[in-house]
């Protein structure tokens, strides 16, 4: 298949709309990540997301909106009260877990009776949006189990082929995924943490707001049951194998000078990523690192992790899965 590219001005978009609707795969760029479209009501189109994506098909996608009249199509019962929270947060980078409206198709969903929706904000996201005039299924732009894309050359890299088009937008803002809250819950339940850290959402909500579980277990452990089934395959992964360094600064750079030396008098070719504790820039840039990285051909990533912020937790989430739980605390 030839992938057009596709530029976001007024004739780019509307193409991008047109291709959404009439059933085909169009990537985009987000605040988040870019993101890997199908029109959400369309059984063939999403599956074909599955098929690109080489994604296990039990793992739910989120469906992308940008009007009420587009997330009542495809929620149903939401309260005053869940609209009140998402009102507050949207557009943007969270994505809320509610009751599924009978409209989207099982193919949507992973078979689940609930549906996750976000608004994202990003200009040519809301507009591709509302020029499909459907909403957009839309997953990470990548191959599954790879980090997900912050740039046009990330998406070209591993799409190339295998969808209809790609829109090409700058390197995306937030850089990690969205925030995943589940409302359908007693208590607001962040399934996958984010750039909206759970502090921001207990301001809005007024009220206790809890992390799954899961967030904390290793996935081989016995109880480990994720109310997000995506949590539980295998994600982020450059070819490099990853390791994180633990613990406080002076040790962490000790360490892994170290651990450095070690390996490069053995042929091993080493990098260090060490975002010094800042969430926010260690979320623009950690997916694009470990992609240059893969390009570089380097064979070992240590991390140095110490004093994290409240987005560097979001971040850390990723960071560990990409090290398949490869701690060193020194
Ligand atoms: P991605 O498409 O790569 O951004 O991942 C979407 C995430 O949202 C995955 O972790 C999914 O498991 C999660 N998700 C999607 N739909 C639901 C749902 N209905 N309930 C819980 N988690 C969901
Ligand atoms: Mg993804």
């Amino acid at each position: 298949m030839k992938t057009r590219i596709i530029l976001p001005d007024t004739d780019g978009i509307s193409e991008a709309g047109a291709i959404l609707r009439s059933g085909g795969l169009v990537a985009f760029p987000t605040e988040t990540v870019y993101g890997l479209g199908a029109n959400a009501l369309d059984t063939v189109a999403t599956k074909r997301i599955y098929e690109a994506k080489g994604r296990p098909s039990d793992n739910p996608m989120i469906v992308h909106v940008a009007s009420i009249d587009m997330l009542n199509g495809v929620a149903s019962g939401v309260t005053d009260a869940q609209k009140a929270i998402m009102s507050k947060l949207w557009p943007g980078p969270i994505t809320f877990v509610l009751h599924k409206n009978p409209a989207v198709p099982d193919v949507t969903t992973g078979g689940l009776d609930t549906v996750a929706v976000r608004w994202p904000s990003r200009r040519e996201a809301a507009e591709i949006i509302v020029a499909a005039g459907v909403p957009i299924a839309a997953p990470s732009a990548n191959l599954s189990g790879k980090p997900s894309p912050t740039t046009f050359e990330d998406v070209a890299e591993d799409m190339d082929g295998r969808i209809d088009a790609i829109v090409k937008g700058e390197q995306t803002v937030i850089g990690i995924e969205s925030t995943v809250l589940d409302l359908t819950s007693d208590v607001p339940t962040i399934l996958r943490p984010g750039f909206i850290t759970k502090s921001r959402i207990e301001e809005v909500v007024g009220g206790e707001v809890k992390y799954d579980p899961s967030l904390f277990q290793k996935p081989d452990s016995d109880d480990f049951h994720p109310k997000s089934p995506g949590m539980k395959y295998k994600h982020y992964a450059p070819k490099a194998d990853v390791k994180i360094v633990e613990g406080d600064k002076a040790a962490v750079h000790e360490a892994i000078a170290k651990l450095s030396a070690e390996a490069v008098a053995r042929g091993i070719k080493t990098a260090v990523l060490d975002y010094e504790g800042k969430g926010d820039e260690a979320a623009v840039r950690y997916f694009a690192n470990l992609r240059q990285l893969d390009r570089d051909g380097v064979d070992v990533i240590y991390i140095a992790s110490y004093d994290w912020d409240e987005v560097g937790f979001s971040v850390m989430n990723r960071m560990v899965k990409s090290a398949g739980y490869d701690i060193l605390e020194v």
